[in-house]
């Protein structure tokens, strides 16, 4: 298959993951005879610097033509005064509307030899392989806001079409795996939290009936993503649950470094990156660990390009390495050894399998 990705590496260890998912990438097309096209665009402070804007025109039209946008990740003190008129982040946040990318995927899957650096117990955290959809252009980010002399106020909204589509990727991606859905909302007190309910419903039965719906008021959600979180297969929720409820999931994988994300619209071309930022205390040091940008690229493959066993050959190919002990300074318990990032990215490279081996290895 041919494919064009556009690269995003942005700042701090940015473009260290990046070029490392990259080099797996390119791997993986000459593996599996596939034709990968990277196209390389300044975001965030780089492109601040280069261009005075962080989301210039000619990044945002070549991701408009893109198959798939792999990113790194914006920011860093040089462009963190509060007062600045442009700031990295505003490029991110740019990039996700103007592609109309409203269902951001992150999913959680501890491997074995990094469940130390959870601070949930291991026994907790065996098996535990989820993903949360968070609905990430609607409800009360962005709705009308008012500031008065006493008082304040934020307007959450949600139409039904806005929760339709959204319930529909978390349905379709239940479908694909374990065929568990649990939708979260705050019915018992909000009224946009009735309408998701509502639709969410009226979504799996009428379109999904072969996947299981259950709903789970936030609050609760809250302790059971702690306490059990072996029990679910896709969680769905509106945008500030989700927000809250990604961060507390995070912590189940131990560390930044380990967790990928997509972020899917109605158009081809999905929005892949690591959930860790620019990390500048490490920046330009060679030690980022590039697993969370790697598991990005996977999430490409497949969501992207509909490259499934090339996908599940780099997922495979990481948890190898990471057996194999490869393991970067931020996953590393006290006194074992460690890797820098090129030794983590050229293990998965070593590790990486046809995928008729990957299907023999799993069954
Ligand atoms: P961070 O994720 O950059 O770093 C938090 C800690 O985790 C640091 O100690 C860092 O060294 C470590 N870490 C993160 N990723 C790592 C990796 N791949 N390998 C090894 N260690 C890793 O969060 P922060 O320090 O709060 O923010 C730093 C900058 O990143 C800020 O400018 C912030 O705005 C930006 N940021 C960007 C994004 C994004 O681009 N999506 C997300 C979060 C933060």
């Amino acid at each position: 298959m041919h494919a064009d990705i556009v690269v995003l590496p942005g700042d701090g260890i940015g473009p260290e993951v990046t070029a490392a998912a990259v080099d797996v990438l390119r791997a993986v097309a000459a593996r599996h005879g596939h034709a990968f096209r990277f196209h390389t665009h300044a975001i965030g402070g780089a492109a601040i610097d280069a261009t005075g804007e962080p989301l210039p025109a000619a990044t945002l039209e070549a991701a408009r033509r893109a198959d798939a946008i792999l990113l790194g990740a914006v920011g860093g003190p040089k462009w963190s005064d509060p007062n600045a008129r442009v700031r990295p982040e505003q490029g991110l946040l740019a990039i996700r509307k103007a592609l109309g990318l409203y269902a951001n995927l992150r999913p959680v899957k501890p491997h074995p030899a990094t469940l130390g650096a959870s601070p949930v117990k291991p026994h907790l955290l065996q098996g535990v392989d989820l993903v949360v959809v968070r609905e990430l252009t609607g409800g009360i980010y962005f709705g009308d806001k008012a500031r008065e002399a006493d008082a304040a106020s934020d307007l959450c909204r949600y139409s039904v079409a806005e929760v339709e589509r959204v319930v529909r990727v978390a349905a379709g991606l239940a479908r694909a795996r374990r065929g568990r859905l649990t939708s979260v909302d705050k019915a018992n007190v909000l009224e946009t939290s009735r309408l998701w309910r509502d639709v969410a419903t009226r979504v799996v039965r009428d379109e999904f009936p072969d996947v299981e719906l259950e709903h789970q008021l936030v609050d609760s959600m809250a302790m059971h993503l702690i306490a059990r979180p072996r029990a679910y297969d896709v969680i769905v929720t509106e945008n500030m649950f989700g927000d809250i409820l990604t961060d507390e999931a995070s912590m189940l994988a131990g560390s930044l470094g380990l967790l990928p994300s997509a972020s899917l619209g109605d158009g081809k071309a999905g929005l892949y990156e690591p959930i860790h930022g620019s990390a500048p205390d490490i920046a330009g040091r060679g030690i980022a660990n590039p697993y969370a940008a790697i598991l990005s690229a996977a999430m490409l493959l497949r969501h992207s390009l509909g490259l499934h066993a090339e996908a599940q050959a780099v997922e495979h190919a990481v948890s190898q390495a990471l057996d194999d002990g490869r393991l970067t300074a931020d996953i590393a318990t006290a006194g074992k050894p460690t890797v820098a990032t090129r030794a983590a990215t050229d293990a998965v490279i070593d590790a990486l399998q046809l995928p008729s081996q990957v299907m023999e290895l799993r069954d």
